[in-house]
């Protein structure tokens, strides 16, 4: 890595995004602090200068296709294109078990489908390198097929998640639309969902296995052009979202994600779910 390698971070104005940019440009790499309201991330880009850290800042709302977009054309006009991407933006409203329909629909529209827009967005100015390029998802245990106390009701649905040859865009769309419907309808809490944080379990969930659907579509790329994807579980971390509950630091929630982008070779290291610097099943 040198500070010719160029990291996004979304969401990195504060919480665990913002720790990942900090310690990735404690690395040595070019970071840049992307932020839904621009002086919040110029704000946060200054103090890490201060540090002596190299550090940009631009304007990205994930939500909104346009902002997206214009991110991009600045990423390749001022960077030529990027080598690490972290998708860190997140929002979770719950309070317990109840799901309002604006607000399930702007967990899973930020949490899935704004991961997969930058997603999408970014794969053609991902730079080749020998390394590799990096897209490293950050998601969470709630978002588990398996998940001890957060289970997946439905079965079928359960090994379809888990089995590489069912995953499919469609499976995954379908599993979000279907969700959203059932909230609109007043029907979703006897449908077999997971229990605790429902519509965010369920956007991670999504993102979880549109992580492992992108491994298939990167496979057939050649040496050098390679592009590895992972997600991880940042653990209870005290942020704003947790309301400042939680039992471990920012800077400690950062740390497997950092570590997982930077490690030194990565063909064997795709498609998989890590938790405090090891790996865990989906
Ligand atoms: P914070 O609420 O502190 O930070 C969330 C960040 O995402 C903020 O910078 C926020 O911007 C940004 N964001 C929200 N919506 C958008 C959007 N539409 N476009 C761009 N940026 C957006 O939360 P955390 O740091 O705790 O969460 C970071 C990630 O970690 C999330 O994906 C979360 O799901 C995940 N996570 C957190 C856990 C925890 O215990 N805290 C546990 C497991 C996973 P703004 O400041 O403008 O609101």
């Amino acid at each position: 890595w040198s500070s010719e390698t160029v990291a996004i971070v979304t969401g990195a104005n504060r919480g665990i995004g913002y720790e990942i940019a900090r310690q990735l440009a404690g690395h040595g790499l070019c970071v840049i602090l992307a932020s839904r309201a621009a002086d919040r991330g110029h704000k946060a880009a200054d103090g890490l200068r201060e540090q002596g850290l190299n550090v940009d800042s631009h304007q990205l709302d994930v939500l909104d296709a346009a902002s997206v977009e214009s991110f991009e054309k600045w990423v390749v006009l001022k960077y030529g294109g990027l080598d690490i991407l972290v998708n860190n933006a997140g929002v979770n409203f719950n309070v317990g078990s109840d799901n309002s329909v604006e607000f399930a629909e702007k967990v899973i529209a930020t949490n899935y489908y704004g991961t997969k827009r930058m997603i999408e967005t970014m794969i053609p100015i991902m730079k080749h390198s020998a390394f590799g390029a990096r897209i490293l998802n950050v998601s969470s245990r709630l978002g588990r097929v398996n998940g001890r106390r957060n289970r997946l009701g439905d079965a079928n649905l359960r090994e379809q998640l888990l089995r590489d040859e069912c995953l499919s865009e469609e499976l995954i769309d379908g599993m979000v639309v279907k969700f959203i419907e059932q909230v609109k309808q007043g029907s979703w809490a006897s449908k077999g969902w997971p229990q605790m944080f429902t519509d965010y379990s369920i956007s991670k969930l999504a993102v979880n296995a549109y992580t492992r659907l992108m491994v298939g579509r990167f496979s057939s790329r050649p040496e050098g052009q390679k592009i590895y994807i992972n997600c991880y579980c940042p653990g209870w971390v005290k942020t704003a979202m947790t309301a400042w509950e939680g039992n471990i630091s920012s800077e400690e929630g950062a740390d497997t994600g950092v570590w997982v982008v930077l490690l030194p070779s990565q063909p064997d290291i795709t498609g998989k779910f890590f938790a405090e610097r090891r790996e865990i099943s989906f």
